[in-house]
Order: C-alpha cells, then structure tokens, then sequence
C-alpha cells in the first residue's frame, strides 16, 4: 500500500515520464515471476541454404505472455531482464529449453539461441554453457549461440577469450544484427566467429536500393575471405531472396521462408518432410 502511494505521488509530480516508467516497474516485476508461472515459452524460426530452401537450423526465440499484459516483445522485456539482472535466469531457461526440446531432433540442424550482453561477460559463462550441454546430452557441434557486435566490442578481450574458450566446447558462433552498431570490417579478422548475420534493415527494400545492393555485397565478400558464412536475416520476398542468393549469401531467415513457430508446427514439417515452401 505504501508502495502504490508512493508510486501515484511519483506519477503526480513527474506525469510526462511516469507512465513509461511504471509500466517498467510492473513489468519488471512479472518477469521475476514469469518462469515459475509458466508465462514464457519458445518459437522456432527455420534458417535456410538460399537457392535449395533446405532446412540448416533453427533460432529460438523467446516469448512471454501475460495475464494483463499480453505478448509483451522481446525487444521490451530483454532490456528490462537487463538491467534487473534476470537476463542469467531467463538466458538459462532459454538454453536448457531450447536444448531439450531440439536434441530428440533426427536432422542435424544447428539450434542458435540469442546470448545478451550481461550474459557473455559473466564470469562463469562458458562453465554454465558446458554444464548446460552435459545435462541434455545436446550436441555441442550442433549449438549456435548468437551475439551483437555492440556486445562483441564491449570488451573486445574479454570476448575474445569467451569465443576461444567456447570454440574449444565445440559450440559455434554468430554475430547478429551485423550493420546496426559500429561495425567495421576489420574488427571481424580478430573476431573467432563461424557465421555473421546481416541485420534485416540492409534486406528490407533491396530490391530497390543500390547503396544497399553494394553494402551487402562487399559484407559478403570480406566474409567469405575470412571463412565466415553469411545468413541474411528478415528475407521477405523472393526477389530479395534470388538476389541474395545472386550474391553468393549462404543462408537465408525471414518470414519469406517461415514465421518462427511453435516446437509441435515444427516438428510436423520436419516428421513430415515437408519442405518449407510448402509451408509458407
Ligand atoms: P534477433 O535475434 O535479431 O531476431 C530476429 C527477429 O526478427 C525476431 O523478432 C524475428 O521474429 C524477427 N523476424 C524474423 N524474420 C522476419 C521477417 O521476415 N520480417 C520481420 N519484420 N521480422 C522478422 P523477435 O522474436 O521479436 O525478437 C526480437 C529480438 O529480441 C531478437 O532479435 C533478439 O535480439 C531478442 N531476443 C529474442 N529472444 C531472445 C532470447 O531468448 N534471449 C535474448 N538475449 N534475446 C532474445
Ligand atoms: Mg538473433
Ligand atoms: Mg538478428
Ligand atoms: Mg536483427
């Protein structure tokens, strides 16, 4: 009760800022409970070979409904698992999940699952990745974990030697939203990375746009030199489609190819084996 007073007094004096800031505040408070309460669970969005559509791997990607507030976006609630600390928690559960329900999988698809910032630099990341693999028997060869560049030169040592370390496990790396930070190409030399992801904002109108026709061509180009794979995020039309295959991209994700969806959908397609095309 003190609290709600305490609240609605804040809201009184600072009201332009408030209502942001309380619903932070409430929803942070929902994610503590959110494992327990059974409010999370994963969808799987198929990542492709561009140019034969065959299915390469999967990228769990975390979602939260809640009673009151609905689906609440990843892209909200991440930051607030941020800063509240959560992210280890939450990260753990999408690990372990993740893990569990993609090891009874025949295909030998990789599975990538987003890694936040606050998570790589813990110090026992690597030791909880491993322990997280022993326990459900998943592959190691088979996991892809997913970092931003913005991560990856937070501390560029540190992560160095966090990808060395996770080299070693076996387990592979890919860095995410590639173009949105400041990114520079050079940096990807020293970088221990087997694939890179170009952010969806240099696939969205290609088909129109020339600078970034080029941009994504040179990306490609200094990655293959560098034996990285490129995989083109947020593919929504066959033209963008042909045209990346055109430049030699590797793989391809996006709502072109397949929405993320549901472990059971997933499955269906693949105990089927049903292409994607004809999933879409
Ligand atoms: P991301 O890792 O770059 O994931 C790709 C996002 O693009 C996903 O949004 C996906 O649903 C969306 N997407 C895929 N194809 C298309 C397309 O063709 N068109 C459009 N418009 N969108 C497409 P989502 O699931 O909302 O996730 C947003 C972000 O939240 C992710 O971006 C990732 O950074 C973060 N996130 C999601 N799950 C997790 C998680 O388990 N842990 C962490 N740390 N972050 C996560
Ligand atoms: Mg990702
Ligand atoms: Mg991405
Ligand atoms: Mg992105």
């Amino acid at each position: 009760k003190r609290d709600d007073d305490r609240l609605q007094r804040y809201t009184f004096y600072h009201h332009a800022i408030s209502s942001e800031a309380l619903k932070g505040v409430q929803l942070t408070n929902a994610l503590r409970k959110a494992i327990e309460l059974n409010q999370f669970h994963l969808v799987y969005q198929p990542k492709v070979e561009l140019g034969t559509a065959e299915l390469k791997g999967v990228e769990a990607l975390l979602r939260w409904n809640h009673p009151e507030h609905g689906n609440v976006s990843p892209m909200d609630f991440i930051p607030l698992a941020e800063k509240s600390g959560q992210i280890n928690r939450i990260g753990d559960w999408v690990l372990e999940k993740a893990m569990r329900d993609m090891r009874a999988f025949e295909q030998p698809v990789l599975l990538n699952v987003n890694i936040s910032a606050k998570q790589l630099i813990q110090e026992n990341f690597v030791q909880n990745v491993h322990a997280r693999l022993q326990e459900t028997g998943f592959p190691a060869e088979r996991l892809n974990l997913e970092i931003t560049e913005t991560v990856a030169l937070y501390d560029v040592e540190k992560t160095m030697d966090k990808l060395n370390q996770l080299n070693k496990l076996g387990v592979k790396v890919s860095l995410d939203d590639f173009g949105t930070g400041y990114s520079s190409l050079s940096y990807l030399s020293k970088l221990p990375i087997d694939y890179l992801k170009v952010d969806r904002s240099f696939i969205r109108h290609l088909e129109a746009d020339d600078t970034k026709k080029s941009i994504i061509k040179s990306i490609i180009e200094v990655a293959h030199n560098l034996n990285i794979q490129v995989v083109a995020e947020g593919i929504e039309t066959e033209e963008q489609a042909d045209l990346l295959h055109g430049y030699k991209c590797n793989l391809g994700q996006g709502f072109y190819f397949s929405k993320p969806l549901l472990f059971e959908d997933l499955l269906n397609y693949i105990g089927a084996g049903k292409s994607i095309a004809e999933l879409r």
